[in-house]
């Protein structure tokens, strides 16, 4: 690729705190709560012009991994627990105790955006909208690299903002790679990440009987069998959604390396033109010529893309054998859910050893003797949980960044049960909380005694 040297360039510093959270999804909405409760002068640069993440921007629904594996205990609470009290007081959300009898905790992105907007600015959070964090300036320490200030490009030019502590909520570790921290991507077999997905909302559902929507899931997956229609599953009357007048379906997939621009370009078209076919197709089934499309997501969801490495790896085994850790600040029960990274659709589900496609997957042929995992081995026990160890949230390289949510220190393997938003809103209030104590001190984040974080967690209400 052809390239051009730009000149240097004086840049003004917008602002100087003690906690910088870059990206304002699960994982960034709580550690900025969390480190503004905590004491600390704390700004939140969020891309979008609202928070949520992927819970807003991507629709997706419920929050997972709240209640330990098949049981109907909370694991998580908190600032998930809060934000679902005001949501339901908005009717936005279940009451807490009814979601937790539930697998997840359904909720209408309009009320999370509202309520994540009064609990942070309540908190005394600053907030940024309409800001990309680009890159991250580095100043040398004998054994490592602190991160001075964040480059953020707006309407209002390229800005710089200073701070002692900065967490790195953006997803894709963003900040960590920027900052030369040691970031991986994908299964250690070819890199490959799981494949991104888009929510589909459908109006006009009104009067159409179960009967009905069981006829057209016959079809679709005939559709499906064709090729014609790209889903990975055929249900279509869907309950994620706290709503009854619409459907909110997660069918779509795409193998996509969500840290590339020209990858993510191809899902959103790829997104649009399944939405399309699907409706096209559900308006000739009998009982749903009134349906139309409500809403895509405004963006296409990365399940999986950089993982910033710590001095601990979350693996598929801490999963399956609920691996207890003495520096635990967050839970997750969330099972190893892998969405094909080839981006195969019906009738391929997971990635497991019985796929039927498995005979003919290079990755199947490969590791089905020594690490394919079974359908039935991929889960926590019932009752139980993982922990997140606080070393997964440190990563290498740099002194003074946390990661939280999606780009934590996990293996393909382990990211695909912690990715979820429940475990994610877990390990950001954790994140939050440590920034906080890093800033008061020399915003070292791997000298912190993860006991002091435990300690302070309970006292807010988390489950540690
Ligand atoms: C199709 C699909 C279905 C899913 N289904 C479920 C489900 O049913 N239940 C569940 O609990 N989880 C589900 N997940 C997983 C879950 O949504 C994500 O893993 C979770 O949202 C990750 O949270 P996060 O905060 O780490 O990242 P995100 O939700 O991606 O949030 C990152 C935030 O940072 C902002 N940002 C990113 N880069 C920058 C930057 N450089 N500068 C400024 N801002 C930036 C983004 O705009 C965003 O607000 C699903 C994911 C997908 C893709």
């Amino acid at each position: 690729m052809e390239r051009i040297t730009l000149p240097e360039q004086s840049v003004p510093v917008r602002g100087t705190y003690d906690v910088v959270i870059a990206g304002g999804g699960p994982g960034g909405v709580p550690a900025a709560i969390a480190a503004a409760r905590a004491g600390a002068r704390v700004l939140l640069v969020e891309r979008y012009g609202f928070l949520g993440g992927l819970a807003t921007a991507g629709l997706v629904a419920p929050i997972l991994a709240h209640t330990a594996h098949d049981s109907e205990t909370p694991i998580v609470e908190g600032i998930l627990r809060e934000m679902t009290e005001r949501m339901h007081a908005a009717g936005g959300a279940p009451q807490w105790r009814q979601a937790c009898t539930e697998w997840g905790v359904r909720f209408d992105p309009e009320s999370f955006k509202y309520v994540a907007d009064r609990m942070v600015l309540e908190s005394g959070v600053q907030i940024l909208f309409h800001a990309l964090v680009t890159d991250a300036v580095t100043g040398s320490e004998p054994d490592g690299r602190r991160v001075t200030h964040l480059l953020v490009e707006s309407k209002s030019g390229r800005e710089a903002v200073a701070a002692k502590t900065f967490v790195d909520a953006t997803g894709d570790a963003d900040v960590a790679f920027r900052a030369g921290a040691r970031t991986v991507q994908g299964r250690a077999f070819d890199g490959a990440v799981e494949s991104m997905g888009s929510f589909i909302h459908l109006g006009g559902i009104e009067g159409i009987s179960a009967e009905q929507a069981e006829r057209a899931r016959e079809r679709l997956e005939k559709e499906m069998e064709a090729g014609r229609i790209r889903f990975y599953g055929s249900g279509i009357a869907s309950d994620l959604s706290i709503q009854p007048d619409h459907y909110a379906l997660n069918r779509t997939r795409f193998a996509a390396d969500p840290a590339n621009v020209a990858d993510l370009t191809a899902a959103e078209i790829e997104f649009r033109e399944q939405a399309q076919r699907f409706v096209r197709f559900l308006r000739g089934q009998p009982g749903f010529d009134g349906v139309y499309l409500r809403a895509t997501s405004a963006q296409g969801g990365p399940r999986e893309s950089r993982q910033a490495l710590g001095s601990y790896v979350l693996s598929g085994d801490d999963i399956v054998t609920g691996r207890k850790h003495d520096d635990a600040i967050a839970r997750g029960s969330w099972w190893i859910d892998i969405h094909c990274p080839l981006g195969h659709t019906w009738p391929v589900h997971l990635c497991v050893v019985e796929c039927p496609r498995a005979e003919a997957c290079p990755f199947w042929a490969a590791e089905h003797e020594s690490g394919m995992r079974s359908r039935n081995s991929l889960a926590p026990p019932a009752g139980d949980w993982y922990d997140i160890p606080y070393r997964c949230l440190v990563p290498d390289g740099v002194e003074n960044v946390l990661v939280t949510g999606r780009c934590i220190s996990a293996t393909h393997e382990g990211m695909a049960g912690a990715r979820v938003m429940g475990t994610c809103m877990a390990i950001g209030e954790a994140a939050g909380v440590a920034a906080a104590f890093a800033a008061a001190s020399d915003g070292r984040c791997r000298d912190l005694e993860a006991e002091e974080v435990r300690t302070r967690l309970s006292a807010g209400g988390a489950l540690v």
